[in-house]
């Protein structure tokens, strides 16, 4: 490699030459020595004054080391000053960075903050509507229950009402099933018979009015009519024609396999007294009475314990009532 020939001369090259003004003079053109001056002169004190101040302005030489540190702050100092501005730039730069960063992270924060408590108020909003719907639900079923009960209270009192107008018979209908009349006597079809009590039935067109009279009495007398005979098989006649012979009506002809006559304890079948006076003023009323051919002095066989439906009676044999 061969150095530039622009290349400024190394400084520490030897000087050979006379230092200073010959030095210095160097670009002028070509030097020519000046005759010495005479010793003594004013020449000589002036050119040795000049060289004592000379001598003074030149540098001292510094140690190697010395120098050597300054030359590295030389060459340091132009690379560690823009070094150093350039990390303080950096630095601020990354202090601006991280304040920035600070306040996005803070406005982010606020915005989080601000879309849970928007998310909150949501959940709150829907979680009221929910409890509101419910409540509306439950108010809805509530009232729709409430107005269940009163319907079912409303026909509950009305079959009540219904039930007292005919004295509630329990699991009698009151209606007669078809064929029911053209059945031969003792021989009803089993559920249009309507059991009453004392182990006795009545067919069950009458079975109601009869539970009604009995319900009169008993409120005048303190006790229902007391039954000892009722609805009469086919059966039951012949098991009574063959115990009391003479006493009950053929076999297949009596009221009683009609299911439409009773034969009643209770005072009545004295045929005397306050009870069955009682019965023959208002048993009539209710559809019953104790035909004149059993009463007392009547054309048959005095039976004051046995009535009968008239209507019923009537219109089963195409007898009219006596
Ligand atoms: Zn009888």
């Amino acid at each position: 490699m061969t150095a530039p020939a622009s290349l400024p001369e190394p400084a520490d090259r030897p000087a050979t030459r006379v230092r200073g003004g010959a030095h210095r003079a160097a670009g002028r053109g070509p030097v020519t020595a000046p005759a010495p001056a005479a010793p003594g002169s004013r020449r000589a004190r002036r050119e040795a004054e000049a060289a004592r101040l000379r001598a003074a302005r030149r540098p001292r030489r510094a140690p190697v080391a010395a120098a050597g540190a300054l030359g590295v702050a030389v060459l340091v100092l132009p690379i560690t000053v823009p070094a150093l501005q350039a990390v303080a730039a950096a630095d601020r730069e990354r202090a601006d960075v991280a304040a920035t960063a600070l306040v996005v992270a803070q406005e982010e924060e606020g915005r989080a903050a601000r879309a849970a408590e928007v998310r909150r108020l949501a959940d709150e909003a829907a979680a009221s509507r929910e409890q509101r719907a419910a409540d509306t639900a439950a108010r809805e079923a509530a009232e729709a229950e409430l107005a269940s009960r009163v319907a079912a209270a409303g026909a509950m009192a009305d079959r009540v009402s219904r039930s007292e107008e005919r004295s509630a018979l329990p699991g009698c209908s009151g209606v007669l099933p078809d064929g029911t009349t053209s059945a031969p006597n003792g021989q009803l079809p089993a559920d249009a018979v309507c059991a009453l009590w004392d182990d006795e039935g009545l067919r069950a067109d009458v079975a109601l009015s009869f539970v009604e009279l009995s319900a009169a009495f008993e409120e005048r007398f303190g006790e229902r009519l007391a039954l000892t005979d009722g609805y009469r098989s086919l059966a039951e006649q012949h098991a009574v024609a063959a115990e009391r012979p003479g006493f009950a009506a053929e076999p297949g002809t009596s009221d009683h396999g009609w299911g439409l006559a009773v034969d009643l304890g209770s005072g009545v079948s004295t045929g005397s007294g306050e009870r069955y006076a009682w019965m023959r003023e208002h048993a009539p009323s209710f559809g019953w009475e104790n035909p004149t051919w059993a009463q007392p002095g009547g054309s048959g066989p005095t039976e004051p314990w046995h009535w009968e439906h008239v209507e019923g009676v009537a219109a089963q044999t195409g007898v009219p009532a006596a």
